[in-house]
């Protein structure tokens, strides 16, 4: 076939698909909710799942053939804070960049975190965001669905009614989320900061507004006060006890700790963000210190009956487009089943994001936000960091469509190597 044929081909394949429904066929299917399928045809139209159906008794087209991969839902993160990046200098100081140069640097970490199979993120959250999520909205720049907080409220002097203030007037803006800070950083020590009493004035107002909250709490009084206070999530939890577990349970609020991703990270990238505020000699004792026991904190959340553990990596610097590496700790490192894992980071992590009629499953009605990884991340959870295919809202966003494009559902040996003919000459 000549160039300009193969071409025609491709624009003519690229036409139809426009059109009319896409379909993926997938040798296994996790749907997120736990279930899993072989050998079926997922019909997408327009941004939405349609149907999944047997490929047994399929006649019609296949636009994508995945049958050699896994097909998921795309990934959820509900915890990463897509600003921070390293500068020219290669440090995480950040220090005389432009808003202009922030945003290109938010901009590109939006997209690694897309590449890496995550189609949904929540910030938490930088007043950056509400351009990055214009951008994104429009497709001007490529990355996940952005939930953000807009920033975050760590001001101990403010009266309770100040801090319902402060909440409603992040309601205004525009946030999805409400950020607060009620224990200090782990790499000081993790000890209260917010009194109880701020603590429930921020999630009242939160839950007056309809918004949920995140709370920051490394230690085990300022968990305790969030969960008395009914509020929605708390973040990190490194120092929480038993019965702070069975708390959060009881009162139902959930529980996103971090331990396989954003420590490592820092440890990683220690001279990048050596000698920057707190992260200092003592700062890194105490977060080398805490990988340990927030190992053992988060097995003995897994044995805590009713507790609802979300999957957030905190992702600063350096750990952006390797979120996955926290789903793939829980399992390896820490013991979780590799379904339970990948549920909270689906259909679990949708639900605490108010997207469960969203996003989070393959299932009809919802986003078609698909991915597809190389085995089969239930015997070998490291296949989530081998995405070779993502599709968000039914748009193709990686995957080379020629690689995958397809001709009748016929035995998929047969025609991969045409398909493979085409690429060469095209
Ligand atoms: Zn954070």
């Amino acid at each position: 076939m000549s160039r300009t044929a193969v071409c025609l081909v491709l624009a003519l394949a690229q036409t139809a698909t426009a059109q009319q429904p896409i379909t993926l066929r997938a040798g296994t299917l996790l749907d997120g909710r736990g279930g899993m399928q072989r050998n079926v045809v997922v019909r997408v139209n327009g941004s939405r799942i349609e149907r999944v159906m047997a490929a047994a008794g399929y006649r019609g087209q296949i636009t994508y053939d995945l049958s050699a991969y896994t097909l998921l839902p795309g990934l959820i993160d509900t915890h990463v804070h897509l600003e921070s990046h390293f500068g020219p200098d290669g440090r995480a100081s950040n220090q005389g960049e432009t808003p202009a140069q922030r945003l290109y640097a938010a901009g590109d970490n939006a997209y690694r975190t897309l590449m890496a199979g995550f189609t949904t993120v929540q910030s938490i959250g930088s007043p950056l965001d509400s351009a990055l999520k214009a951008l994104l909205q429009r497709g001007a720049v490529k990355g996940p669905r952005l939930l953000s907080s807009l920033g975050a409220l760590s001001d101990t002097s403010l009266t309770p009614e100040q801090i319902r203030e402060w909440v409603r007037s992040q309601a205004a803006r525009g946030a999805d989320v409400i950020k607060i800070f009620a224990s200090k950083s782990i790499r000081e020590g993790g000890g209260q900061t917010l009194s109880d009493q701020q603590i429930r004035a921020a999630c009242e107002e939160a839950r007056a507004q309809g918004k949920r909250i995140w709370v920051h709490a490394h230690a085990s009084s300022a968990v305790r006060a969030a969960a008395q206070a009914g509020c929605f999530a708390v973040t990190h939890g490194s120092q929480v006890t038993d019965a702070d577990l069975a708390l959060l349970a009881e009162r139902g609020t959930l529980f996103e700790p971090n331990i396989g991703l954003v420590t490592q990270n820092y440890l990683e990238n220690k001279a990048r963000y050596l000698g920057i505020g707190n992260y200092d000699a003592a700062g890194f004792k105490f977060m080398e210190d805490g990988i340990p026991r927030k190992l053992a904190m988060f097995q003995r959340a897994l044995r805590t009956p009713g507790l609802t553990l979300l999957m957030g990596t905190d992702a600063t610097a350096g750990a952006h487009g390797q979120n996955a590496r926290e789903i793939i700790y829980r399992v390896q490192v820490a013991g979780q089943p590799a379904r339970d894992a990948i549920v909270t980071a689906t259909s679990v992590a949708a639900r605490a994001l108010g997207l469960e009629q969203v996003t989070g499953a393959i299932a009809p009605g919802l986003a078609a936000d698909l991915i597809a990884v190389q085995g089969n991340p239930l015997l070998d959870i490291t296949a989530l960091r081998r995405v070779v295919f993502v599709m968000k809202d039914g748009v193709l966003e990686k995957g080379h469509p020629p690689a995958f494009a397809s001709v009748p559902n016929v035995n998929p040996a047969a025609w991969r190597g045409r398909v493979l003919t085409v690429r060469k000459r095209g």
